[in-house]
């Protein structure tokens, strides 16, 4: 059962932006509701304000150039998403995120944004964004501001955007030719299973073989998702054979901060990031020396 609750429907971001500031924490935002709901069906929350955002045009659409980069409204389904060839063939490891949320149900109503505010260290669009070097924007009636993704989250379901503050879009840069990217989700089943742990990795290799740069997130390998930066700096210049990987798989494994929850021991989550990362790695790579993943 549902409380009973007040629902603002505003047309515009502007009329948004200014009930949000006189309401702030008072007013809960819903966009596909697939979280919101779900947390109110089980009692865990009791929202008396819901503001649904889903007529604000300003946060629909996504723009792509291959020169600029991506930009995504932050009301854009994981469906939309999946569908587009430009994540598919580009932006791979988000590709593989949004592909991999829940059901098709799910996709057809779960939001980028709505995942990315929900702030859960499994969500699966958070790893690939931080790897491929995302940025949010989030606006209030005193102006917008970009945040860059490795500073979104403070916290466990935690963001920093302030009380009055919308997420209005994400932006991608442009990608580089000799780069590629992959995204990992390691879960008990296939389909319809939260990430008991995930990585993304970012890739660049010149000559299709060494290692010029990696960015490599972890996902539920610490409270909030974090970079595996001792990782990244052990790879660069490196070649990446499978020895190499593999030490990066260690690495990783040992810089991760897991704990143990009713889903997984801390022991058994640091077994798979020494598969994992590998793994995601030599995607990458491979995908590099294929010349997939280019824009
Ligand atoms: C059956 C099921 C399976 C699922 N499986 C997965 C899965 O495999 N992987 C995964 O990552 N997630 C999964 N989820 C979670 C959920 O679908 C995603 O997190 C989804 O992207 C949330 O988007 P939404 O639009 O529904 O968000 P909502 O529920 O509307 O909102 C989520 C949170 O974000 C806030 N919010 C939303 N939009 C904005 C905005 N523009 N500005 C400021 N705050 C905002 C809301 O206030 C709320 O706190 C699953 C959910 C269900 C019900």
């Amino acid at each position: 059962m549902l409380n009973k609750f007040d629902l603002l429907v505003p047309k515009t971001l502007d009329e948004a932006l200014q009930q949000y500031a006189e309401l702030g924490s008072k007013c809960k935002i819903f966009a596909g509701g697939t979280d919101v709901l779900v947390s109110m069906h089980g009692g865990h929350k009791a929202y008396a304000l819901l503001m649904d955002i889903k007529n604000l045009e300003e946060l629909k659409g996504v723009e792509y150039t291959p020169e600029k980069g991506i930009v995504i409204g932050a009301l854009t389904t994981h469906r939309c998403l999946e569908r587009l060839p430009a994540i598919k063939e580009v932006y791979t490891a988000l590709f593989e995120g949004v592909s991999q949320v829940g059901s098709v149900q799910t996709r057809n109503r779960g939001t980028i944004g709505g995942n990315i505010c929900n702030a859960v260290p499994s969500g699966d669009t958070l790893g690939p964004l931080l790897a491929l070097n995302a940025s949010v924007i989030v606006q209030s009636v005193k102006g917008a501001r970009e945040i860059p993704f490795g500073e979104l989250f403070p916290g466990p379901k935690k963001t920093a955007l302030k009380e009055d503050e919308l997420l209005i879009k994400i932006l991608i840069p442009a990608r580089l030719s000799n780069s590629a990217s992959a995204y990992t989700k390691f879960a008990r089943r296939n389909s319809m299973d939260l990430a008991l742990l995930g990585t993304a990795t970012d890739l660049i290799s010149n000559d299709g073989k060494t290692c010029d740069n990696a960015r490599i997130s972890l996902t539920t390998a610490a409270p909030t998702i974090i970079r595996a930066r001792k990782t990244e700096e052990f790879l660069v210049g490196k070649e990446l054979t499978k020895d190499v990987m593999k030490e990066a798989g260690e690495i990783a494994s040992a810089e991760a901060k897991p704990r143990s929850s009713w889903r997984s021991s801390e022991e058994y989550r640091r077994e798979v990031l020494k598969a994992i990362v590998p793994r995601t790695l030599a995607i990458a790579l491979d995908r590099i020396q294929k010349g997939v993943n280019i824009p």
